[in-house]
């Protein structure tokens, strides 16, 4: 596990210019046209690794790539592992089951236009792999796998598909990236190139950055999984039939140099546990507080980081804004000036629902016990900002006398 970042060599689709992405990119303006455009793909997206010289009769192998945080309740504690792995997405024993880490080497394509050779669709799914995986770390006795946890999630992930070429020689499949290392024919690439997909329906697609509400210019870094309009301040965020809203509030700053932090405000709806209002919380949560009359009746909702961190960060800062929300919350004429980008997509922080909330009752057991029973999904759902102010190596929220070292979030974001 290094935690690079691999690149992605590619042409600008409105001026044909070189550009070179990172994987992580949702956004980009070109160098040479200076066009704003941002990526989203049906399903996930497929690289192809690329040969050194121009092969005949190429096939090529799926391999899933896996990367994310795993969290898990050991005992009383919320033990977590960063992953970074490559499997075969094909049941042929015969081929290497991973491909290192050849992919950060060397610089990928999106499998898509005319790249050719024989492609196939992954048969083996994205979750039987990931079972694979944790069944060998949890041989290996790492404790984020331990089989006894009674709440497991994985939260960040990116999954992707990334062809590795092979050359086909007589009886053999040629490694078509590393020379000299071949393997024996499987029995079943026939029907495997058979049901080959030509017309590459995964292929990326790149759409203008433009508000759909107003036609402004979108915002955003490159990273950025949900972009806010400058001029009607409405939020949005990329799926693959174009820009869906995302209803976006604020807790109005008192220092006009605010950087604004979002976070992912989620009313859940339980099973197997009372769990609807702030009140139901304190008690479930034995929190220190006496229950006042109103909480009764005001609803509990999440607070997740809506950026990537690290799994210590993740944690106690979701874990301080549920306890004590911000408050008031404006939702007319959200236009922050400064705004750390969205970088964790509200699927992904809704992954860790019930493992944040196992992270405020782990040290009580009879919650523990009950774990396995209680379901808890996102209801409802908005991008909250909050005003945070820079100071030396952190982001400060006085109110709530909150820090975020700035060391945590470039990790988190550059795992
Ligand atoms: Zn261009
Ligand atoms: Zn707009």
């Amino acid at each position: 596990m290094t935690g690079a970042n691999w690149r992605i060599d590619h042409q600008c689709p409105q001026c044909g210019g070189p550009i070179t992405l990172e994987e992580t990119d949702r956004f980009f303006t070109c160098d040479y046209c200076r066009v704003r455009l941002h990526i989203t793909s049906e399903g996930p997206f497929r690289y192809r690794l690329s040969p050194k010289q121009d092969l005949s009769e190429l096939f090529h192998v799926p391999y899933w790539r896996f990367k994310g945080t795993a969290f898990a309740v050991a005992g009383t504690k919320i033990q977590h592992c960063l992953l970074d792995h490559t499997r075969i997405a094909l049941s042929l024993r015969t081929l290497p089951f991973s491909l290192g880490v050849r992919p950060q080497a060397l610089p990928l394509r999106f499998a898509a236009g005319d790249v050719s050779g024989g492609f196939t669709n992954p048969v083996l799914p994205l979750a039987d792999v990931i079972s694979g995986m944790e069944k060998q770390f949890e041989g290996l006795g790492v404790e984020a796998f331990s089989s006894d946890s009674p709440v497991k999630a994985y939260v960040g992930e990116t999954a992707s598909i990334i062809y590795a070429p092979f050359q086909i020689k007589g009886q053999t499949l040629q490694d078509a990236i590393t020379p000299g290392r071949s393997y024996p024919m499987p029995p079943s690439l026939e029907e495997l190139i058979l049901s080959r997909n030509g017309d590459k329906s995964w292929s990326p697609q790149f759409l203008p950055a433009l508000c759909p509400y107003c036609g402004w210019d979108l915002n955003g870094e490159r990273d950025s999984c949900v972009f806010i309009c400058n001029n009607c301040g409405r939020a949005w965020t990329p799926a693959p039939d174009g820009f869906k809203p995302v209803r976006l509030g604020a807790v109005p700053a008192l220092n006009a140099d605010a950087t604004y932090i979002p976070f992912w405000r989620i009313k859940p709806v339980a099973h197997g546990i009372q769990l609807e209002s702030y009140a139901d919380l304190v008690r479930t949560a034995n929190l220190p507080r006496v229950v006042q009359p109103q909480w009764e009746s005001s609803p509990l909702a999440f607070w997740m980081p809506a950026f990537k961190i690290t799994p210590q960060f993740f944690l106690r800062l979701g874990g301080l804004f549920t306890i004590s929300p911000p408050e008031p919350i404006v939702y007319d004429d959200v236009k922050p000036r400064t705004l750390y980008p969205v970088t964790l997509p509200l699927v992904e922080a809704a992954k860790g629902l019930k493992l944040f909330f196992a992270s405020l009752t782990v040290t009580k057991r009879h919650v523990v016990e009950r774990l396995p029973h209680i379901t808890i999904a996102p209801a409802e759902s908005e991008l909250i900002l909050i005003p945070f102010v820079c100071r030396g190596n952190e982001f400060i929220y006085r109110e709530h006398h909150v820090a975020i070292q700035k060391a945590a979030l470039s990790h988190g974001r550059n795992f």
